[in-house]
């Protein structure tokens, strides 16, 4: 396809496309070319956003210089929805004397052609089962007061029906709507500090976390409750700790130990899935051997510095990481990683290597690709420079799936087939 032209908006973040220049990309602080086969049409679900603090830039259709469009224009990137992942940043530079920092969304490339948007984006994955689009609010609405109704002193469902309703997270939806993965937040703590954790920021961040932290501590019996209720309505659902509104699941992994067996006593049917940074190791063994189907690990890098300043942990490293894949693995769980990918510096060649023995060491079985929600420049200046060559975020996932027997590239937690 003929490149695009540069969409960009104006300071009421009213979007045009430019009639001169070019859409272009950004790769970690590099403005770049899209390749041609790089650009999709704009995915059901995305949405479109302004990014205050920069100036948009785009390439001269005649001489493909780079240009900064008038002092007026701000960069517009995309949010993909799940299913797809980002190939290139936005076309952007940061204004002169204006510390805005960028709110935590991933801004993905986009361009206006023949009436049509496009993004520098790769389908990974099917979208279906996670099109926000596919599922009516009302819907949504009249499900949440049935559940309620039915289950009135069960206070998780009550923490969920907010999480539904007002930060529209799909997980907890589909915990009353009866869609494939239910939500199941179970911590208030955490033992990292993630520089771009959603559900807690420190005080003097830049941006504030998008939802709020659990505050209280749901009991075994009502997270038996919850688990029970999405399994009855099917029977091949997945129940996941480990969610957006919580901190590190396993920092109460004796109740989750508990509810598991309880939930096991009374039904085989479901999956019981967890999403964790892992690093608690004895916890996360002790919650395989209670009878773990799936366990999706977080990750930035298999790099100990890259890792080390973006989770901040706390008192473990990437090796209890690595010790708690392999284990799950032996044991016959379901592995994945949350690879959380950032155009520029995932596809550097030494973060490709790294990451390629790190799955294949550890027996990963899936790499769910997802997009970092964080400002660019906040997140360069926080993370060691990056080294080798860039080698381009699509082909990262044809090496992954070349280098690693056996391994699946998607983009959310799929059953074992
Ligand atoms: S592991 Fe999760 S909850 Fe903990 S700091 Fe990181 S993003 Fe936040």
């Amino acid at each position: 396809m003929k490149t695009p032209h540069l969409l960009y908006a104006n300071e009421h973040g009213e979007v045009m496309d430019h009639p001169d220049l070019l859409a272009v990309g950004r790769t970690a602080s590099y403005i770049t070319d899209v390749p041609d086969e790089e650009w999709i049409p704009l995915p059901s679900g995305a949405s479109l956003t302004w990014l205050p603090g920069t100036r948009a830039i785009g390439a001269n259709e005649t001489t493909g210089e780079f240009e900064a469009v008038g002092s007026e224009a701000y960069a517009v990137g995309a949010l993909l929805p799940q299913g797809f992942t980002r190939l290139l940043l936005p076309g952007y530079v940061k204004r002169p004397n204006d510390d805005t920092t960028l709110p935590l969304f991933g801004y993905t490339a986009v361009g206006w052609q023949d009436g049509e948007i496009y993004v520098a984006a790769h389908p990974t994955d099917e979208p279906g089962p996670w099109d926000p689009s596919l599922i009516e609010e009302r819907d949504v609405e009249s499900a949440v007061q049935s559940m309620l109704a039915a289950h009135p002193e069960n206070r998780l469902f009550e923490h969920l029906s907010s999480c539904a309703l007002s930060y529209g997270c799909m997980t907890a939806k589909n915990t009353f709507v009866g869609g494939i993965e239910g939500a199941l937040p179970v911590s208030s703590s955490c033992n990292a500090g993630c520089v771009g954790c959603i559900s807690e920021q420190p005080d003097d961040a830049p941006f504030p976390s998008p939802q709020t932290r659990l505050n209280f501590r749901p009991s075994v019996d009502d997270i038996v409750e919850v688990m029970l209720s999405h399994v009855s309505r099917n029977p091949q659902a997945i129940v996941s700790f480990g969610q957006g509104c919580e901190g590190e699941p396993t920092t109460r992994f004796v109740d989750i130990v508990r509810s598991i067996r309880q939930f096991r006593e009374k039904t085989q049917d479901g999956f019981v899935n967890i999403n964790t940074n892992a690093g608690l190791t004895h916890g996360i063994k002790a919650i395989v051997d209670a009878g773990l189907d799936l366990m999706r690990v977080s990750t930035i890098s298999a790099i100990d510095c890259h890792y080390n300043a973006y989770y901040r942990p706390r008192g473990y490293t990437l090796e209890n990481v690595a010790e708690s894949l392999s284990y799950a693995a032996e044991v016959g769980v379901y592995t994945s990683i949350n690879y959380l990918v950032f155009p520029g510096v995932t596809d550097r060649e030494e973060e490709v290597e790294a990451m390629v023995e790190f799955l294949r060491t550890n027996h990963v079985r899936l790499v769910q690709m997802r997009n970092l929600n964080i400002d660019a420049e906040y997140y360069l200046s926080k993370i060691p420079p990056a080294r080798g060559d860039l080698l381009g975020m699509r082909s990262v996932i044809d090496i992954f799936k070349s280098e690693v027997p056996g391994l699946t590239v998607g983009s959310y937690s799929h059953v074992p087939a």
